[in-house]
């Protein structure tokens, strides 16, 4: 369990696991879709994808062709959700951040740069939580 649910109550606990699996589901089916739509631009397929809660990482794309993502992207703005899924997609063809990797992700999506920032600078605040309450949605009894 995450130190971050320590001081919910068991309770609070359970209501706030229906919320995070309402929302695995909606990065699954947002990410595949998006996964499916940038991917035509690369020439590429992959294998199998999935949906994660690593703790640090937003994407992971291995040598089997296999694309995983973070869930907590839901909570993103949709660009800077499409710039990882691009940023994955691109390393189906490098699998490494060279130039040509760079240079594919730029023609894949232009304006990558500011989604990239915005994701170094924000992405800590990405979490069920901090989602829920900026929804008005207190999970707390
Ligand atoms: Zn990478």
């Amino acid at each position: 369990m995450s130190p971050y649910y320590i001081q919910l109550t068991e309770a609070e606990y359970k209501r706030l696991t229906v919320y995070e699996k309402r929302y695995r589901e909606k990065a699954r089916l947002l990410i595949t879709e998006r996964v499916n739509h940038y991917i035509r631009f690369t020439g590429e397929s992959y294998t199998s994808l999935s949906i994660r809660d690593q703790k640090s990482r937003w994407g992971s794309c291995s040598s089997r062709k296999t694309l995983s993502f973070n869930y907590r992207l839901i909570f993103a703005p949709s660009k800077v959700l499409d710039y990882v899924v691009v940023h994955e997609i691109c390393h189906l063809t490098h699998m490494n951040h060279s130039k040509d990797f760079w240079g594919l992700v730029a023609e894949v999506m232009p304006d990558y740069k500011i989604h990239k920032k915005w994701l170094r600078d924000h992405g800590n605040e990405l979490n069920l939580l901090t989602y829920l309450e900026t929804q008005g949605i207190d999970i707390r009894l």
